[in-house]
């Protein structure tokens, strides 16, 4: 899970860059902070160095809504149009739990996940990507079943078409209960979805190792892509959260690492961001920030393992 910058180390306190940032084919960017208003996080993005970006639209933590000024949606709109950044993701608020089963705070989530949407829709974003949730006190079918109930129901009346607005579902860790820690998992939710509204998947690299997969070794990276094109479709996983790991394979811990500085390695990063079968997609990190400057190092390591052809 991304972290926020603190403000000493925030890049819109440093000089402008001088000429533009060098960019690459592939879509490469880092969660971004908002501090200062949602629509400052667009400029941030592009002295990082990105052309896409996520961010929170609302505190991720608390349930009061942030409420959007129609001048926010502009500037957003505005910066990304003038910068070619593209896509934005919003990853949603942290409590939000779709699947649970206790009623009074399912309701409560299906109206955060709803005001998610209406924000989303009113800034433009390209994606809006969510973690399905924990079925704790169910079974995982039940657990599933309320999802995609959930979903449907917080989208009613929203054209998330015209709005060119699709939600991803995030794979998981594989924590006990939780949903998504599987590719099966992601798939199954997104079939359920399919035709109710826009959909695709998000695939964490983190969470892909810890929950077992191996995209480590060249041979088990070929496996897991064969294994989660089979099951989600490579070309429905529109981003990929590009984070290194601190626990090993199979721990179901969700620690993000530097990317390259971890458990996986830079290589598998390579591989990834190389393959023509995520071309379309967009590379977001969202790793830890220890030092000021972590940020900018983690997009230009990525951007630096792109083969240009
Ligand atoms: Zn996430
Ligand atoms: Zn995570």
């Amino acid at each position: 899970m991304p972290r926020s910058i603190a403000q000493e180390q925030d890049i819109l306190k440093l000089p402008a860059p001088k000429s533009p940032p060098q960019l690459t084919s592939r879509r490469i960017g880092i969660h971004t902070s908002t501090s200062g208003g949602v629509e400052t996080a667009a400029e941030r993005a592009y002295r990082l160095g990105c052309n896409t970006f996520q961010i929170f639209s609302s505190s991720p933590r608390q349930w009061k809504p942030y409420l959007l000024g129609r001048s926010q949606c502009d500037q957003m709109r505005g910066l990304r149009e003038k910068y070619g950044i593209k896509p934005l993701v919003i990853h949603t608020n942290y409590l939000i739990n779709l699947a649970g089963v206790n009623p009074e705070f399912l309701g409560k989530s299906i109206e955060a996940f709803r005001a998610e949407l209406e924000r989303a829709l009113a800034l433009c974003a390209e994606y809006l990507v969510l973690h399905p949730g924990s079925f704790r006190g169910s079974s995982r079918e039940e657990g599933l079943d309320r999802v995609a109930a959930a979903i449907r129901e917080a989208a009613n009346g929203l054209d998330l078409k015209a709005g060119n607005l699709t939600v991803l579902i995030e794979n998981t860790a594989g924590a006990e209960y939780s949903l998504g820690g599987s590719f099966e998992q992601v798939a199954e939710l997104v079939a359920k979805l399919r035709g109710l509204i826009p959909i695709g998947a998000c695939i964490d690299t983190c969470h892909t190792h810890v929950a077992g997969y191996d995209i480590v070794s060249e041979a088990g990276m070929h496996e897991t892509l064969a294994q989660l094109d089979a099951t989600v479709g490579l070309k429905n996983v529109a981003v990929w959260h590009c984070n290194d790991a601190k626990a090993a394979r199979g721990s179901k811990l969700d620690r993000h690492q530097h990317v390259g500085k971890g458990m996986i390695g830079l290589e598998p990063f390579r591989r990834l961001l190389n393959d023509p079968r995520t071309a379309h997609s967009a590379f977001i990190a969202e790793t830890p920030i220890d030092e000021p400057g972590d940020d900018l190092r983690n997009v230009e390591t990525l951007k630096g393992l792109v083969q240009e052809e």
